[in-house]
């Protein structure tokens, strides 16, 4: 089975419309801003894809756009600025940030309730403690978002996780786990990846290695979830080589038109 990204974000999408034209109603639109430093091709795509979703649920999107050289002061004070600036529900700022930049002391900055995408720690440690007022980043919530869609079980199943970072691999471990399945957290130093994906019922991939993974990774029940963005030859592409895999497991997430197409919409709903 082909899990559609577009399908889940539809019906997220009809819920946050609903909440966004209420609170339209009780007082004024929702509203994200999006700070953005540089001119990252990937960035300014993906901030379009939010800002045309935003127009279609009733929710303002306001860019930020910084110089690439913006120096970490000016951009504490920009910080400083969304977080008390009323209008706006809260924020997402794209990383990584240049150099020049203590990516920690911004992450910091971001006032709690209004940190759209689990920047601050304070979002970490609530993700960690279990705590429900906590908000995950977008893209872990997505790849739960999709299971649930699709009523895959989560309870009890193994499940596989390639990837250790703190924007995805580590807080969707702690998602799983509030979900009780028993997780394994791949990474590049991982021995036997194959025989360890083997094992696993449900398999997120994120290692950004275009059709990197064939069907040797997986046994015939899987569940894969491809969170990878990659292009080769010129086209997107995922981590798991879709067409050599897509007929030997249980179910598979495409890219394009998977996790992505609901990470987005994940976004506007934590706006809510
Ligand atoms: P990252 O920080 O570079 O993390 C990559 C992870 O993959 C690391 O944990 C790395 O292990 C592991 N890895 C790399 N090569 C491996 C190999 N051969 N075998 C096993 N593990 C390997 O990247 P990221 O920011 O987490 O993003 C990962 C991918 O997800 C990228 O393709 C990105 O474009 C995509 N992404 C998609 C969305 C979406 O909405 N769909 C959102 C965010 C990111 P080590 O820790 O040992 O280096």
């Amino acid at each position: 089975m082909l899990l559609s990204g577009k399908d889940v974000a539809a019906r997220l999408k009809q819920q946050i419309a609903e909440q966004a034209e209420a609170r339209s109603r009780a007082g004024r639109r929702p509203c994200l801003a999006i700070l953005r430093v540089g001119e990252n091709g990937p960035d300014v795509a993906y901030e379009e894809r939010v800002r045309k979703n935003g127009i279609e649920l009733g929710i303002d999107v306001k860019t930020l756009a910084y110089p690439a050289d913006i120096q970490e002061e000016a951009l504490l004070s920009e910080v400083e600025k969304v977080n008390e600036d009323d209008s706006v529900d809260g924020m997402l700022i794209f990383r990584p940030l240049p150099g020049q930049i203590d990516e920690d002391q911004i992450a910091r900055a971001v006032k709690p309730e209004k940190d759209a995408d689990c920047m601050n720690p304070i979002q970490l440690q609530r993700l960690l403690t279990g705590d429900a007022s906590a908000i995950a980043p977008c893209t872990p919530e997505a790849v739960i978002a999709i299971l649930k869609h699709y009523e895959i079980p989560i309870e009890g199943k193994r499940v596989a996780v390639v990837n250790r970072s703190l924007v995805l691999g580590k807080p969707l471990a702690l998602l799983f786990l509030q979900e009780n399945a028993t997780v394994t957290i791949c990474h590049s130093k991982t021995r036997d990846l194959a025989e360890v994906l083997h094992q696993a019922d449900i398999v997120v991939t994120g290692i950004g290695k275009g059709r990197f993974f064939g069907a040797e990774y997986f046994n015939e029940n899987a569940v894969v979830i491809d969170v990878g963005i990659n292009f080769l030859d010129g086209r997107m592409c995922g981590d798991v080589d879709l067409e050599t895999v897509r007929d030997k497991v249980a179910a598979i997430t495409p890219v394009p038109g998977g996790v992505g197409a609901v990470t987005s919409t994940i976004l506007l709903k934590h706006i809510l």
